[in-house]
């Protein structure tokens, strides 16, 4: 079948995923359904994997957070099933604002030293914005910065957060994003930061940046502030289309959903935690509380997180067979959208359309 759209998520550093096929042929993925929209969407994976006939066996797992001593904890089975497997799928989790639990998207973050997050944010054919051929990809750094929850009050009235950056932390996700950029073809890195007034904690995540480039003398390296690339990113996204940004964490999260509103919302935008060992796949969006159980959350960044995860896996003929039956269910036009994307579509309707199109 001829491909409606070029590729919406590139290919993965080869040989990273050493997960094995059981005597069925099929891979174990462990699936974290999430809060709100995430049980709507992950049941329309399952669905469509189940039509596709992907050699994907799902086991599905709790991550109800434990207090212990004080600490947020993952389950102990949620912790197994992910070491055993090597990868998983997972839906949005909710983190109480101002009080509560640490995010669990934190805790697994940490748990399993979720170094680097890979977010590409690539234009649907058939689904016009304002902007056109967009194709960026950034990488977060995944694990310190303004995420490394320590924050204190010092007297009442003024509290204070620590923004962490380390340099092992940081040489691990610029050296990630150079080979990232060498696996994809685009040899050009541009870090995206805000050294002139966070001087030292920024200031390293630059130097890092140029030491770990000596190491590769193909790829070009270029520095640009946060601000600045905001303003361009808007003003014409097709300057970045051959560069891979990586930034820390927090410009990351916030870079990533401006590049979902070019495209048309965070409907659309997948994404990888990628570690050493483990691999966690993800939409970029939340629990979107305001429309969860109502039938009408689109599935295509959980999709396609999905379809990244299978190229992770060397699984590219079953991603393909599943982007493409997406993207061409996007391109049908406003009965088979749902209506983040302007169109009437129940995430049901949308899943059936996505399955009739395999
Ligand atoms: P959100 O991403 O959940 O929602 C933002 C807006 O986008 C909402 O209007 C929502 O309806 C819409 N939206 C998001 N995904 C959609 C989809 N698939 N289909 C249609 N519309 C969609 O952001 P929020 O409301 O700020 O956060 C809600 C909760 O999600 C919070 O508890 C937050 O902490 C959590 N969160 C989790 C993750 C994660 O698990 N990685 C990421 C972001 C936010």
């Amino acid at each position: 079948k001829r491909s409606v759209a070029p590729k919406f998520v590139r290919s993965y550093i080869a040989g990273q995923f050493t997960g094995a096929k059981k005597a069925n042929g099929k891979y174990t993925v462990t699936m974290i359904e999430g809060d709100g929209i995430g049980v709507e969407i992950s049941k329309a994976v399952k669905e469509i994997y189940a039509a596709a006939d992907v050699p994907v066996e799902w086991e599905d797992v709790d991550v109800t957070p434990l207090l212990i001593n004080g600490k947020t904890t993952l389950p102990q089975e949620a912790v197994d099933s992910v070491n055993r497997n090597l990868v998983a799928l997972k839906g949005p989790l909710a983190t109480p604002v101002g009080k509560g639990h640490t995010s669990m998207n934190l805790t697994l973050r940490r748990t399993f030293n979720l170094f680097a997050n890979v977010r590409p944010c690539k234009s649907i054919v058939g689904y016009k914005t304002p902007y056109e051929n967009v194709d960026t990809v950034l990488i977060r750094e995944n694990t310190e910065g303004e995420y490394s929850g320590i924050e204190h009050t010092i007297v009442p009235g003024v509290v204070q957060s620590i923004k962490l950056i380390t340099k092992p932390a940081s040489e691990k996700v610029i050296r990630y994003g150079f080979e990232y950029a060498k696996s994809i073809n685009k040899p050009h890195i541009v870090i995206v930061h805000k050294a002139s007034i966070m001087k030292l904690s920024d200031g390293l995540f630059v130097e890092t940046a140029k030491e770990v480039a000596k190491e590769y003398p193909d790829v070009k390296l270029s520095f640009e502030l946060l601000d600045n690339t905001s303003l361009k990113l808007t003003q014409d996204p097709s300057e970045y289309k051959d560069v891979v940004m990586v930034m820390p964490n927090l410009y990351g999260d916030i870079m990533s959903d401006l590049s979902s509103g070019l495209i048309g919302g965070l409907g659309l935008t997948p994404s990888g935690n990628m570690g050493n060992k483990v691999s966690i796949f993800e939409a970029v969006h939340g629990s979107a509380p305001d429309i969860a159980g109502k039938g009408l959350a689109n599935p295509t960044a959980l999709l396609l997180s999905s379809c990244m995860m299978l190229r992770h896996m060397s699984l590219n003929a079953d991603a393909d067979k599943i982007e493409n039956a997406v993207l061409k269910t996007i391109a049908s036009g406003p009965a088979n959208r749902t209506g983040d994307l302007k169109g009437t579509a129940t995430t049901q309707h949308f899943t059936e359309q996505v399955i009739a199109n395999l």
